[in-house]
């Protein structure tokens, strides 16, 4: 099957020192939980164990916002914008510098590949933090008045598939705006942002400023529950979202919820095919699919559905599944054990309500969580993989004739957080933009990040945007 076959190359994981054990961060030192146990963080690549971290409890999460607090009347708050921007501009620097560490940490806590870990993910969590370092000392001229002030102690809960960028995502522009923030790394993925913790002591940031709880959602719900909390930020399921608007409604609290999505990549029929099938394959197969805004659901205008579709299948051949250290790997391991068995239940019930399953021939390791590429023809709207975020790398192929059918399908879901479309006609890309449901829409490309535009979802995706100017806005008195 393969073109030639390739020699291992892996990264080396020496660039990295992993604590047996790691405690809470509160108030710029790590502490030993006075109420909670500990967890293990695990390689999903080999199952190894990586480190202890310790489980905050309510008294732990407590402590982390009283210090939050402090630091927030006593230092972060009263400082001025360039002194803020200061400490940003260092945190930036360090990551940078320390990037291959963090890359390599990344890729065994999460399974990510190496490849997107050294290239995407480091490279814009520094990205994001020179973003908003340079806000710091702009906020007059932001638009939101001459004055803008702070909201106080944000609470912070992020998901596991790009634990150190939705920590950038979170804590970047609360600190630019003069926040202080305590923050929840998700329970499998816990180790950037612990090394996060070291940075900010590193580049000497006033203690209380950045806290961060490690623990399950138990951590996570003292943590949005906190009344010394002013405002919550949530990134994660929309059933947890949910519940979080629910248990915080009727309060003082300010909320931004960055939610699941099932986007419709669009292919129409004059868009160059294989340009558009890269575009499909790292759509859903980028980070193994546990991707918010993965290209789940496949539209093809029904004259190329045959050329696409074989084309597809031709690339998905050629993908590497394996060891995420191995800088020749597209695709890494399944983040958890228990999200391969949501993926394989998804895919066992597309199969049952009887769509065609086809995965190219391709060898998974014996040990650790894996899933080849996946896809699913005969898709109809129906069917719940057409529905259900499935996260993981299974794509849903539909078919249509027209762009209003097109667009029809795209809209037809409860989420609404992006959306891709193929063609060469600027015309149409316009024309579906405006009529497409979704926060972000890609012309002729797909997944791609910048800290200078606004991500965030309609309907059951959430609400409020991070990023770009917006970004601020949530952290703001506005
Ligand atoms: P999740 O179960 O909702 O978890 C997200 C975070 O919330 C984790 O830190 C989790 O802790 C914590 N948590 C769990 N229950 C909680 C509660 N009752 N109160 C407060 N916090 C609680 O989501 P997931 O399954 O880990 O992540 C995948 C989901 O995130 C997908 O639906 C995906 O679309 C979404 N996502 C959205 C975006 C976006 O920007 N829109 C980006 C990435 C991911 P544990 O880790 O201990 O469970
Ligand atoms: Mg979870």
């Amino acid at each position: 099957m393969a073109l030639f076959e390739y020699a291992p190359a892996p990264e080396s994981r020496s660039v990295v020192d992993i604590k047996p054990s790691y405690g809470l961060f509160i108030n710029g030192e790590f502490v030993d939980p006075t109420d909670g146990g500990a967890l293990k963080s695990i390689n999903p690549a080999s199952e190894e164990v990586l480190a202890e971290v310790a489980e905050a409890g309510a008294g732990d999460v407590d402590r982390a916002v009283r210090a939050a607090r402090a630091a927030y009347e006593k230092v972060w708050g009263p400082m001025p914008g360039r002194d803020r921007a200061k400490y940003l501009f260092r945190i930036a620097r360090l990551i940078q510098e320390r990037g291959r560490e963090l890359a390599v940490l990344e890729s065994l806590d999460n399974g990510k590949p190496i490849r997107e870990s050294r290239d995407v993910d480091i490279p814009l969590v520094a990205a994001y933090f020179f973003y908003y370092a340079g806000w710091a000392d702009k906020l007059p001229y932001a638009g939101f008045g001459s004055d803008p002030r702070p909201l106080g102690v944000a609470g912070q809960v992020i998901p596991w598939n790009f634990p150190l960028l939705m920590l950038a995502w979170k804590i970047a522009p609360a600190l630019a705006a003069g926040n202080t923030v305590v923050l929840k790394p998700a329970e499998t993925t816990p180790l950037t942002a612990l090394l996060f913790a070291e940075i900010c002591q590193q580049a000497e940031l006033p203690a209380g400023v950045v806290n961060i709880v490690t623990g399950a959602g138990d951590t996570g719900r003292a943590v949005v529950t906190h009344p010394g909390v002013d405002k919550v930020a949530f990134t994660g399921s929309t059933e947890v979202g949910r519940g979080i608007a629910k248990a915080i409604a009727g309060t003082r609290k300010k909320l931004t919820l960055e939610l699941g999505g099932k986007a419709a990549n669009i292919v129409f029929d004059d868009a160059p095919i294989d340009q558009a099938v890269e575009g499909i394959v790292n759509g859903i197969f980028f980070n193994q699919g546990h991707v918010c805004c993965a290209g789940s659901r496949l539209l093809v205008q029904e004259s190329v559905y045959d050329a696409v579709l074989e084309s597809l299948k031709r690339r998905m051949a050629r993908l590497r599944v394996g060891d995420p250290l191995d800088k020749n790997i597209d695709i890494g391991a399944i983040n958890s054990a228990a999200q391969l068995e949501r993926i394989r239940t998804l895919s066992e019930i597309g199969a049952q309500e009887g769509a065609e399953r086809w995965s190219p021939p391709c060898e998974l390791p014996d040990r650790g969580f894996w899933f080849a590429p996946t896809i699913f023809t005969g898709v109809s709207q129906a069917h719940r993989i057409a529905r259900e975020e499935i996260f993981g790398p299974v794509l849903s192929v539909l078919t249509f004739r027209t762009p209003a059918e097109a667009v029809e399908k795209a809209n037809n879901t409860p989420y609404g957080l992006s959306a891709g479309v193929w063609t060469d006609k600027g015309s149409r890309i316009l024309w579906m933009a405006d009529r497409l449901r979704a926060g972000v829409v890609w012309a002729n490309t797909f997944n791609k990040f910048d800290p200078t535009s606004p991500f965030g979802g309609y309907k059951e995706s959430g609400y409020g945007r991070e990023g770009g100017r917006h970004g601020l806005e949530a952290y703001l008195d506005v």
